[in-house]
């Protein structure tokens, strides 16, 4: 996948030199023949959780465009400095006000975030262990689902992988 123009530099943020694309370390990337800096562009890492209530699937509801009003489950955007299992457990709290314990790694996708930048999403299974359900933060709602009855449209192919391979584990 070819970045975008509108994420790679033109510009130098150290010199303000004007950025060249040069082969470094086997790919071509902007480089400052001026100072040196080079960018690497990466995928975006987020982190999130998959919770169970009852048999039920715990969904949010997106508050914000790309795909607002369709269905993803608690996930967000690492920050910087963070480890994915703190991502997890501070998205959770801020999207479905539950306090969570993380219990082992589910799923790690690939995707991209509309309409044109990459991600990687790691899935955590998780339990509540305090808090009350509340929709916050991003998230415009938040509840419990069964698998065969979702709320409506799951936003994003890395969070429709999770469920169908959900539901291929729930089935007899
Ligand atoms: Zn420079």
């Amino acid at each position: 996948m070819i970045p975008s123009e509108r994420h790679v530099w033109r510009w130098c943020p150290q010199c303000r030199a004007e950025m060249t694309q040069r082969r470094d370390g086997g790919e071509e990337r902007p480089v400052c023949l001026s100072c040196g800096v080079v960018q690497y562009l990466n995928p975006a890492p987020a982190a999130g959780i998959v919770l169970f209530r009852d048999g039920r699937v715990c969904l949010v509801k997106r508050r914000f465009a790309p795909k607002q009003g369709e269905w993803t489950f608690p996930t967000g955007f690492m920050e910087w400095g963070e480890a994915p299992a703190e991502t997890a457990q501070r998205e959770a709290l801020e999207e479905t006000g539950l306090e969570v314990a993380l219990t082992g790694l589910y799923a790690v996708e690939s995707g991209v975030l509309p309409p044109d930048t990459p991600v990687v999403v790691i899935f955590y299974t998780a339990e509540e262990t305090g808090g009350r359900l509340e929709a916050g933060d991003d998230a415009e709602e938040v509840g419990f689902f069964p698998l065969d009855a979702l709320p409506g449209p799951i936003a994003f192919a890395a969070h429709r992988r999770v469920l169908e391979q959900l539901r291929a584990e729930a089935a007899p």
